[in-house]
């Protein structure tokens, strides 16, 4: 017997490694004016390397010291710069203490105790909320987090029971094929697509430059992402949304279309989204439109 054909359409994504969950979201990627991209996961690989380790010399810590603390804390997360910092532990055989009551807010940071202590790690904007008794502290790793965003790094500060004590430096790589992937959607769409992130502004206009992206909207938490999701679609856009993480779900539930990464996706990501790109392979994206294209012709 032969298929229905919007079945054989959805059958053919799946042979090109997107995973449509619906009919609906089958035609949606045909009607997609505008490919927003989160960053970290998304356009890049999603494993970033540990490249600096900079303890605020204010408090003398080592740098052993501030990367065991920093992973011992990240230890339970599934972020992918929380990855980073475990395997950085490991390759340099730091131990890594035992953490407890861990907590993690999207777009932000852990938090944890290790060996008492209360240990925070995550985005420069953490440096906002501690206690001006510290201002020496403050004010280096300030000077830290400026050195490393200027070098284009991601940098990811470490704060213990309120005392900032170091910075981390992350380096991630451009995902392969994004930067034709990017080239194709804006051929098919109209319109070059953006990047929304909530990594440091420099960082990501560094990576959207290599990619062939403009317009990067940086530093937002989850529900920055969702504003400005709902921003372009009163400018009448409508928008296909592809992210991997937690902070990445409510802008891929307010899209018109969401699309998680298979491999790195959160499992939260792959549940809200309305389509997986199963193997991470951007280049999928501007086929599926292709296939979605046709198939309604078909059955117009
Ligand atoms: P993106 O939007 O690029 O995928 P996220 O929203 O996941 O980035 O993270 C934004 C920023 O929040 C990171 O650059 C980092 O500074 C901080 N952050 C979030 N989660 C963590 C974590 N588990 N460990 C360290 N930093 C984190
Ligand atoms: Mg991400």
């Amino acid at each position: 017997a032969t298929m229905p054909p919007l079945l054989s359409t959805i059958a053919n994504a799946g042979r090109h490694g997107v995973l449509i969950k619906s009919a609906v979201a089958l035609e949606k990627f045909g009607k997609t004016d505008l490919v927003a991209f989160d960053k970290t996961g998304t356009l890049t690989q999603g494993t970033p390397r540990v490249s600096e380790i900079e303890p605020v010399r204010a408090a003398g810590m080592s740098t052993d010291r501030l990367l065991s603390l920093a992973a011992a804390a990240e230890r339970p997360s599934e972020h992918p710069l929380a990855r980073a910092l475990v395997a950085a532990a490991h390759d340099r055989d730091v131990p890594m203490p035992h953490s407890e009551d861990f907590t993690s807010t999207p777009g932000r940071g852990v938090t944890a105790i290790v060996e008492s202590a209360q240990v925070r790690v995550g985005s420069p904007a953490l440096l906002d909320d501690v206690r001006p008794a510290f201002s020496e502290h403050l004010a280096e790793a300030r000077t830290l987090v400026r050195g490393l965003e200027d070098a284009g790094r991601t940098a990811v500060v470490v704060i213990v029971d309120d005392v900032p004590v170091g910075v981390l430096a992350l380096a991630d790589q451009l995902r392969p094929g994004a930067r034709e992937a990017v080239a194709k959607l804006t051929a098919m769409t109209g319109r070059s697509p953006i990047v929304l992130t909530g990594d440091n502004e420099r960082a990501a206009r560094r990576l959207a430059d290599e990619v062939g992206i403009s317009d990067v909207r940086a530093a937002l938490l989850p529900d920055g992402k969702v504003a400005e999701v709902r921003r372009l679609q009163e400018q009448g856009h409508r928008v296909l949304f592809v992210g991997d993480g937690v902070n990445d779900a409510p802008a891929m539930a307010a899209a018109e279309l969401g699309v998680a990464m298979g491999r790195h996706g959160s499992d939260l990501a792959l549940e809200t989204a309305d389509a997986v790109i199963v193997r991470d392979e951007l280049g999928t994206l501007p086929k599926v439109i292709g296939l979605s294209w046709r198939a309604h012709r078909v059955v117009k």
